[in-house]
Protein backbone atom coordinates (compact mmCIF):
# COMPACT_ATOMS: atom_id res chain seq x y z
CA UNK A 1 0.00 0.00 0.00
CA UNK A 2 1.42 3.82 -0.87
CA UNK A 3 0.67 6.21 1.94
CA UNK A 4 -1.35 9.42 1.82
CA UNK A 5 0.53 11.70 0.42
CA UNK A 6 -0.16 15.00 2.47
CA UNK A 7 -1.00 17.23 -0.90
CA UNK A 8 -3.26 16.37 -3.65
CA UNK A 9 -1.68 15.78 -7.42
CA UNK A 10 -4.47 17.20 -8.77
CA UNK A 11 -3.84 20.64 -6.50
CA UNK A 12 -1.39 23.06 -7.86
CA UNK A 13 -2.52 25.51 -4.74
CA UNK A 14 -1.52 22.39 -2.31
CA UNK A 15 1.71 21.46 -4.37
CA UNK A 16 3.23 24.74 -3.78
CA UNK A 17 2.19 25.11 -0.24
CA UNK A 18 4.35 21.93 0.11
CA UNK A 19 7.24 22.81 -1.91
CA UNK A 20 7.64 26.23 0.14
CA UNK A 21 7.45 24.30 3.30
CA UNK A 22 10.07 22.00 2.02
CA UNK A 23 12.11 24.79 0.90
CA UNK A 24 12.20 23.99 -2.39
CA UNK A 25 12.49 25.84 -5.94
CA UNK A 26 11.28 24.47 -8.88
CA UNK A 27 14.11 24.87 -11.68
CA UNK A 28 13.15 25.90 -15.17
CA UNK A 29 16.28 23.79 -16.50
CA UNK A 30 15.26 21.10 -15.65
CA UNK A 31 11.74 20.93 -16.93
CA UNK A 32 9.83 20.76 -14.28
CA UNK A 33 5.83 20.81 -15.31
CA UNK A 34 3.88 18.48 -12.66
CA UNK A 35 1.09 16.70 -13.99
CA UNK A 36 -1.74 17.96 -12.10
CA UNK A 37 -5.15 16.31 -14.15
CA UNK A 38 -6.18 12.87 -12.30
CA UNK A 39 -7.60 11.72 -16.26
CA UNK A 40 -4.46 12.41 -17.90
CA UNK A 41 -2.42 10.20 -15.60
CA UNK A 42 -4.75 7.58 -15.98
CA UNK A 43 -4.81 7.63 -19.82
CA UNK A 44 -1.46 8.12 -19.70
CA UNK A 45 -1.41 4.62 -17.51
CA UNK A 46 -3.44 2.92 -20.23
CA UNK A 47 -1.05 3.70 -22.77
CA UNK A 48 1.61 1.62 -21.08
CA UNK A 49 -0.73 -1.64 -21.38
CA UNK A 50 0.46 -3.73 -18.39
CA UNK A 51 -2.16 -6.47 -17.77
CA UNK A 52 -0.40 -7.88 -15.07
CA UNK A 53 1.81 -6.29 -12.52
CA UNK A 54 5.29 -5.11 -14.06
CA UNK A 55 8.75 -3.60 -13.55
CA UNK A 56 8.67 0.62 -14.39
CA UNK A 57 11.47 2.27 -14.76
CA UNK A 58 10.47 6.38 -14.80
CA UNK A 59 12.23 8.79 -16.04
CA UNK A 60 11.68 12.26 -14.09
CA UNK A 61 9.00 11.01 -11.67
CA UNK A 62 9.42 14.85 -10.19
CA UNK A 63 7.28 14.66 -6.84
CA UNK A 64 5.95 11.21 -7.68
CA UNK A 65 2.50 11.78 -9.96
CA UNK A 66 2.75 8.89 -12.00
CA UNK A 67 5.19 7.15 -9.10
CA UNK A 68 1.89 6.87 -7.05
CA UNK A 69 0.13 5.53 -9.97
CA UNK A 70 2.06 2.78 -11.07
CA UNK A 71 2.60 1.76 -7.44
CA UNK A 72 -1.07 1.67 -6.78
CA UNK A 73 -1.62 -0.20 -9.54
CA UNK A 74 0.91 -2.96 -8.40
CA UNK A 75 4.46 -2.47 -10.21
CA UNK A 76 7.43 -2.25 -9.13
CA UNK A 77 9.65 1.38 -10.26
CA UNK A 78 12.61 2.31 -10.36
CA UNK A 79 12.43 6.06 -10.48
CA UNK A 80 15.74 8.20 -12.03
CA UNK A 81 15.05 12.00 -10.78
CA UNK A 82 17.95 14.70 -11.28
CA UNK A 83 16.59 17.08 -8.33
CA UNK A 84 17.99 16.07 -5.04
CA UNK A 85 15.08 18.14 -3.17
CA UNK A 86 12.15 15.98 -4.84
CA UNK A 87 14.02 12.90 -4.69
CA UNK A 88 14.66 13.57 -0.99
CA UNK A 89 10.89 13.85 -0.95
CA UNK A 90 10.08 10.91 -2.79
CA UNK A 91 12.19 8.87 -0.29
CA UNK A 92 10.11 10.97 2.52
CA UNK A 93 6.69 9.54 0.33
CA UNK A 94 7.83 6.29 -1.08
CA UNK A 95 11.42 5.04 0.45
CA UNK A 96 9.87 2.40 2.97
CA UNK A 97 8.22 0.74 0.12
CA UNK A 98 9.95 -2.41 -1.31
CA UNK A 99 8.28 -1.51 -4.73
CA UNK A 100 10.09 1.93 -4.95
CA UNK A 101 14.15 2.33 -5.60
CA UNK A 102 15.01 5.88 -6.10
CA UNK A 103 18.04 6.60 -8.86
CA UNK A 104 19.33 10.10 -8.08
CA UNK A 105 21.22 12.08 -10.59
CA UNK A 106 20.89 12.79 -14.44
CA UNK A 107 19.38 9.86 -16.13
CA UNK A 108 22.21 10.07 -18.89
CA UNK A 109 24.94 9.33 -16.78
CA UNK A 110 23.46 7.11 -14.52
CA UNK A 111 20.98 4.33 -16.03
CA UNK A 112 24.03 2.42 -18.10
CA UNK A 113 25.85 2.10 -14.64
CA UNK A 114 22.48 1.31 -12.78
CA UNK A 115 21.94 -1.69 -15.72
CA UNK A 116 24.96 -3.06 -14.69
CA UNK A 117 24.68 -3.34 -11.10
CA UNK A 118 23.36 -6.46 -9.65
CA UNK A 119 19.93 -6.37 -7.84
CA UNK A 120 20.50 -5.59 -4.26
CA UNK A 121 17.86 -8.30 -3.36
CA UNK A 122 19.34 -11.06 -5.53
CA UNK A 123 16.28 -11.63 -8.18
CA UNK A 124 16.36 -13.64 -10.72
CA UNK A 125 16.39 -11.24 -13.93
CA UNK A 126 16.20 -11.97 -17.54
CA UNK A 127 19.30 -10.49 -18.07
CA UNK A 128 22.62 -11.23 -15.87
CA UNK A 129 22.01 -7.54 -14.25
CA UNK A 130 19.51 -5.59 -13.26
CA UNK A 131 17.32 -6.55 -16.05
CA UNK A 132 15.28 -5.10 -19.13
CA UNK A 133 12.11 -3.44 -17.35
CA UNK A 134 8.81 -3.68 -18.89
CA UNK A 135 8.31 -0.48 -19.52
CA UNK A 136 10.30 2.82 -19.96
CA UNK A 137 7.99 5.58 -19.05
CA UNK A 138 8.48 9.54 -18.44
CA UNK A 139 6.71 12.48 -18.58
CA UNK A 140 10.15 14.07 -20.20
CA UNK A 141 12.14 17.16 -19.47
CA UNK A 142 11.57 18.94 -22.93
CA UNK A 143 14.93 20.27 -23.77
CA UNK A 144 16.19 16.37 -22.57
CA UNK A 145 13.75 14.65 -24.23
CA UNK A 146 15.59 13.23 -27.26
CA UNK A 147 19.16 12.70 -25.84
CA UNK A 148 17.43 10.42 -23.56
CA UNK A 149 15.55 8.75 -26.43
CA UNK A 150 18.26 8.44 -28.51
CA UNK A 151 20.78 6.85 -25.93
CA UNK A 152 18.76 4.53 -24.77
CA UNK A 153 17.92 3.45 -28.42
CA UNK A 154 21.77 4.01 -29.81
CA UNK A 155 22.50 1.42 -26.38
CA UNK A 156 20.09 -0.64 -27.72
CA UNK A 157 18.11 -1.02 -24.76
CA UNK A 158 14.83 -1.26 -25.71
CA UNK A 159 11.79 -2.65 -23.64
CA UNK A 160 8.68 -4.19 -25.01
CA UNK A 161 7.50 -0.67 -24.83
CA UNK A 162 8.79 2.90 -23.92
CA UNK A 163 5.99 5.83 -23.19
CA UNK A 164 6.69 9.48 -23.45
CA UNK A 165 5.29 12.45 -22.99
CA UNK A 166 7.47 15.20 -25.10
CA UNK A 167 6.93 18.45 -26.79
CA UNK A 168 4.24 17.90 -29.47
CA UNK A 169 7.10 19.47 -32.03
CA UNK A 170 9.59 17.03 -30.53
CA UNK A 171 7.01 14.05 -31.13
CA UNK A 172 6.81 15.07 -34.88
CA UNK A 173 10.71 14.32 -35.00
CA UNK A 174 10.65 10.99 -33.73
CA UNK A 175 7.63 9.98 -36.07
CA UNK A 176 9.08 11.98 -39.13
CA UNK A 177 8.40 9.93 -42.04
CA UNK A 178 11.43 10.68 -45.35
CA UNK A 179 10.69 13.87 -47.26
CA UNK A 180 8.83 15.86 -44.37
CA UNK A 181 10.61 19.02 -42.72
CA UNK A 182 10.85 16.73 -39.93
CA UNK A 183 12.14 13.69 -41.19
CA UNK A 184 16.34 13.59 -39.53
CA UNK A 185 19.41 11.21 -38.64
CA UNK A 186 17.52 11.27 -35.39
CA UNK A 187 13.78 10.13 -36.87
CA UNK A 188 16.00 7.27 -38.90
CA UNK A 189 17.37 6.27 -35.79
CA UNK A 190 13.91 5.79 -34.12
CA UNK A 191 11.87 4.35 -36.91
CA UNK A 192 14.86 1.96 -37.47
CA UNK A 193 14.69 -0.06 -34.15
CA UNK A 194 11.35 0.86 -32.88
CA UNK A 195 7.88 1.14 -33.97
CA UNK A 196 6.49 4.78 -33.26
CA UNK A 197 2.67 5.57 -32.25
CA UNK A 198 2.11 9.33 -31.59
CA UNK A 199 -0.83 8.46 -29.29
CA UNK A 200 -2.62 11.75 -28.10
CA UNK A 201 -1.81 15.07 -27.36
CA UNK A 202 -1.58 16.81 -23.62
CA UNK A 203 -2.65 20.52 -23.50
CA UNK A 204 -0.67 22.94 -21.23
CA UNK A 205 -3.57 23.33 -18.86
CA UNK A 206 -3.02 19.42 -17.68
CA UNK A 207 0.53 20.52 -15.77
CA UNK A 208 1.06 22.82 -13.38
CA UNK A 209 3.69 25.06 -13.83
CA UNK A 210 1.69 25.31 -17.50
CA UNK A 211 4.43 24.47 -19.77
CA UNK A 212 4.38 27.32 -23.12
CA UNK A 213 3.75 24.39 -25.22
CA UNK A 214 1.51 21.41 -26.03
CA UNK A 215 2.69 18.10 -25.35
CA UNK A 216 2.61 14.76 -27.11
CA UNK A 217 2.70 11.01 -25.62
CA UNK A 218 4.27 8.51 -28.06
CA UNK A 219 4.89 4.94 -28.10
CA UNK A 220 7.95 3.38 -28.99
CA UNK A 221 8.24 -0.34 -29.11
CA UNK A 222 10.87 -2.56 -30.50
CA UNK A 223 10.77 -3.90 -34.10
CA UNK A 224 10.28 -7.22 -35.08
CA UNK A 225 12.78 -6.58 -37.78
CA UNK A 226 15.15 -3.38 -36.99
CA UNK A 227 16.86 -1.82 -39.36
CA UNK A 228 21.14 -2.75 -39.60
CA UNK A 229 21.32 -4.46 -36.42
CA UNK A 230 24.66 -5.34 -37.03
CA UNK A 231 26.36 -2.35 -37.12
CA UNK A 232 23.72 0.29 -35.02
CA UNK A 233 26.59 2.66 -33.45
CA UNK A 234 28.60 3.20 -37.10
CA UNK A 235 25.18 3.00 -38.68
CA UNK A 236 24.42 5.90 -36.97
CA UNK A 237 27.23 7.59 -37.19
CA UNK A 238 26.71 7.38 -40.68
CA UNK A 239 23.26 8.64 -40.75
CA UNK A 240 23.91 11.65 -39.08
CA UNK A 241 26.65 12.57 -41.32
CA UNK A 242 24.18 11.94 -44.24
CA UNK A 243 21.48 14.66 -42.75
CA UNK A 244 24.54 16.98 -41.24
CA UNK A 245 23.34 19.37 -44.03
CA UNK A 246 19.90 19.47 -45.50
CA UNK A 247 21.24 22.05 -48.02
CA UNK A 248 23.45 19.66 -49.63
CA UNK A 249 23.50 16.12 -51.59
CA UNK A 250 24.16 12.86 -49.67
CA UNK A 251 27.21 12.56 -51.95
CA UNK A 252 28.69 15.76 -50.46
CA UNK A 253 27.78 14.95 -47.04
CA UNK A 254 29.67 11.80 -47.05
CA UNK A 255 32.31 13.35 -47.85
CA UNK A 256 33.08 14.22 -44.53
CA UNK A 257 32.34 10.47 -43.04
CA UNK A 258 34.81 8.93 -45.65
CA UNK A 259 36.04 10.34 -49.21
CA UNK A 260 36.76 6.81 -50.58
CA UNK A 261 33.59 5.79 -49.53
CA UNK A 262 31.72 9.17 -50.83
CA UNK A 263 33.95 8.14 -54.32
CA UNK A 264 31.90 4.88 -54.40
CA UNK A 265 28.54 6.03 -53.68
CA UNK A 266 27.64 6.88 -57.70
CA UNK A 267 27.66 3.53 -58.63
CA UNK A 268 25.39 2.49 -55.56
CA UNK A 269 22.93 4.35 -56.45
CA UNK A 270 22.85 3.83 -59.75
CA UNK A 271 22.56 0.19 -58.87
CA UNK A 272 19.56 0.85 -56.25
CA UNK A 273 17.89 3.23 -59.12
CA UNK A 274 18.48 6.22 -57.29
CA UNK A 275 19.49 9.85 -58.93
CA UNK A 276 22.95 10.97 -58.45
CA UNK A 277 22.01 13.87 -56.70
CA UNK A 278 19.80 12.60 -53.64
CA UNK A 279 19.65 14.08 -50.55
CA UNK A 280 19.08 11.65 -47.31
CA UNK A 281 15.85 13.21 -46.29
CA UNK A 282 14.16 11.42 -49.09
CA UNK A 283 15.65 7.80 -48.50
CA UNK A 284 14.21 5.56 -45.85
CA UNK A 285 15.94 4.10 -43.04
CA UNK A 286 16.11 0.69 -45.40
CA UNK A 287 17.17 2.52 -48.73
CA UNK A 288 20.21 4.30 -46.22
CA UNK A 289 20.96 0.67 -44.84
CA UNK A 290 21.39 -0.33 -48.43
CA UNK A 291 23.66 2.00 -48.86
CA UNK A 292 25.18 1.85 -45.84
CA UNK A 293 26.31 -1.39 -46.49
CA UNK A 294 27.08 -1.54 -49.97
CA UNK A 295 29.89 1.44 -49.45
CA UNK A 296 31.24 -1.26 -47.07
CA UNK A 297 31.45 -4.37 -49.24
CA UNK A 298 33.47 -1.71 -51.57
N1 LIG B 1 6.77 13.08 -13.73
C1 LIG B 1 6.46 14.30 -13.04
C2 LIG B 1 5.04 14.67 -13.37
O1 LIG B 1 4.55 14.22 -14.40
O2 LIG B 1 4.42 15.42 -12.59
C3 LIG B 1 7.42 15.44 -13.38
C4 LIG B 1 7.65 15.67 -14.87
S1 LIG B 1 8.67 17.07 -15.21
C5 LIG B 1 8.09 17.45 -16.84
C6 LIG B 1 10.29 16.41 -15.61
C7 LIG B 1 11.03 15.79 -14.42
O3 LIG B 1 12.28 15.29 -14.92
C8 LIG B 1 11.39 16.75 -13.29
O4 LIG B 1 11.13 16.14 -12.07
C9 LIG B 1 12.88 17.00 -13.46
O5 LIG B 1 13.54 17.32 -12.25
C10 LIG B 1 13.32 15.65 -14.01
N2 LIG B 1 14.56 15.67 -14.82
C11 LIG B 1 14.98 16.64 -15.65
N3 LIG B 1 16.13 16.29 -16.26
C12 LIG B 1 16.42 15.03 -15.80
C13 LIG B 1 17.48 14.12 -16.06
N4 LIG B 1 18.45 14.42 -16.93
N5 LIG B 1 17.51 12.94 -15.40
C14 LIG B 1 16.50 12.62 -14.52
N6 LIG B 1 15.47 13.46 -14.24
C15 LIG B 1 15.42 14.64 -14.88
Amino acid sequence: MTKPTVFSYDSPGQIKQFLESHELAMSKRFGQNFLVDRNMREKLYSALEMDKPGLVWEIGPGLGAMTSVLLQKGHRVIAFEIDHGFARVLRELYGELGEFELVEGDFLKTWTDFAKTPPENGAETCDAVQGMPDRIFGNLPYSAALAIIADLLENEFIPPKMVFTVQKEAAARIAAKPGSKDYSAFSVLCSSVCTVRLLFDIGASAFWPQPRVTSTVVSLAPRATPVAPTARREFSRFVRCAFASRRKTLHNNLLSWSPSAARGLPSILTQLNLPSAVRAESLTPEQLAQIYFALQAE
